[in-house]
């Protein structure tokens, strides 16, 4: 399957994923199977900046798209 995502937002997701060293940024901390998710999704108008990229596990980033986990809730004032 291939991929027509734009650079800007490849580059904006490895970024991201230095940002937080390869962790999920949800808590659990998980360094495996590390995704970037869009805040707001590029096609909703999302920014292709590192700002706009949660970075999630697998398992969080199914939660995310399957509703159980809001981004709102997010603190990202955290240390
Ligand atoms: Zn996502
Ligand atoms: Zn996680």
């Amino acid at each position: 399957m291939k991929s027509n995502r734009p650079y800007d937002h490849r580059k904006a997701i490895a970024l991201a994923k230095i940002r937080e060293n390869y962790k999920c940024e949800l808590r659990c901390g998980s360094t495996v199977d590390i995704h970037g998710h869009h805040i707001l999704d590029y096609s909703l108008g999302g920014e292709a900046t590192p700002e706009n990229i949660l970075v999630v596990c697998e398992a969080c980033h199914n939660k995310l798209h399957s509703g159980e986990i809001y981004v709102e809730s997010i603190d990202y004032s955290k240390k």
